[in-house]
């Protein structure tokens, strides 16, 4: 095996200059694959969680340059779900087997603090034995506190990038990097299993950025990482942006894995939609999560934060069924259980 890689699998702190080989030759990749599925071996086995994504609103105030969903977007055709329409998403995961819950939106102001509180304190009283994972965005300190203490167990805020000159470029003067590391800490602070994470490609994105993104990761110890490959919404300032490369999401996945062994690490829906096998692929590179979809088939395509993403189509049972099929395929086996982090 190649001493780079042996050295982060053995986790000695690479210097910037190993780190900006490794990302940038694609001739390690058949050991970093190597290294980092026996990684997540040694901590998950062959195990992947599964996590139920319910996508309750795709109203945003926010105007982040990348994304579909912002209020800039008039085109968008604007969606919200009730309680009761939540909670019969949780009961139909609920049978399926799931036992995390994702609740992700845009930022949107219908869903005040005391609306999403009663949201979390109903799913928390229906499904004691069941992880609430918010997917929000930035909120105060305050709100985050009150909705931990209604019940919320877990946190996905990816930090999108960790230089803020690079987060300037992708997002409005009314949001800062700043306040987003804010957010993160706040929420670690609270409690909350905290996940963060990054896209892959997006636009002005430079090796040198992808270590910061890296150095920040290892100063926080998220939970769980997301990352996927930027993809390109025709509704945006970026439309004329190219995709993110599912080459280069692979191989930082297993960069991820072997960095942070224990971490959760999804193979996300935008690695499934820039590459057919991009899941089974994510997870044979270090990822052992997926995030099937379970928000009502009528909203799924509404929920478009990028184009052509897959899985809007189905209803929730056969996605599961396809994604059980498509785990097993690659070689591991879809476990029920909340799938909590496991530090050492
Ligand atoms: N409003 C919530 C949820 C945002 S959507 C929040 O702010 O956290 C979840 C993630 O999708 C974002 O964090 C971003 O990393 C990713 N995303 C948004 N637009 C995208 C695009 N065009 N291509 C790929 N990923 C995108």
């Amino acid at each position: 095996m190649n001493e780079l890689v042996e050295n982060l699998r053995r986790n000695r702190n690479l210097s910037d200059d190993e780190l900006r080989e490794l990302i940038e030759s694609g001739s390690y990749d058949d050991d970093l694959r190597t290294a980092a599925d026996e990684v997540r071996r040694e901590h998950y086995g062959d195990k992947v969680f599964l996590r139920g994504l319910i996508e309750f609103s795709n109203c945003c105030k926010r105007d982040c340059l990348y994304c579909g969903l912002r209020a800039s977007n008039r085109t968008a055709d604007r969606y919200r779900l009730s309680m009761e329409e939540i909670l019969s998403c949780c009961e139909e995961g609920y049978g399926l087997g799931y036992r995390t819950f994702v609740l992700q939106s845009g930022e949107d102001p219908y869903y005040s603090d005391d609306r999403i509180c009663a949201i979390v304190a109903a799913i928390r009283e229906r499904f004691p034995d069941c992880a609430i994972t918010l997917s929000i965005g930035e909120k105060s300190r305050e709100s985050y506190q009150r909705y931990f203490d209604a019940g919320a167990n877990r946190f996905l805020l990816r930090h999108e990038t960790a230089d803020p000159v690079h987060y300037a470029k992708l997002h409005p003067a009314d949001m800062s990097a700043q306040n987003r590391r804010r957010c993160l800490w706040d929420l670690k602070e609270i409690g909350y299993q905290v996940g963060a994470g990054f896209m892959v490609g997006s636009p002005y994105q430079t090796t040198e950025n992808l270590i910061a993104d890296l150095r920040f990761l290892q100063e926080l110890q998220p939970d769980m990482i997301g990352i996927g490959p930027y993809l390109t919404h025709h509704a945006t300032p970026f439309k004329d942006e190219p995709n993110g490369s599912a080459d280069l999401t692979l191989r930082l996945l297993s960069i991820l894995r072997l960095m942070f062994p224990y971490v959760l690490l999804p193979a996300t829906t935008a690695l499934g939609t820039i590459l057919p096998d991009g899941r089974e692929r994510g997870l044979k590179a270090g990822a052992n999560v997926v995030m099937p979809n379970l928000s009502p088939v009528s909203t799924r395509k509404k929920y478009e934060i990028y184009e052509n993403k897959i899985c809007t189509g189905e209803e929730s049972a056969q996605c599961r069924n396809c994604l059980e099929m498509r785990v097993k395929a690659a070689g591991y086996q879809v476990v029920t259980d909340r799938g909590d982090v496991r530090r050492p």
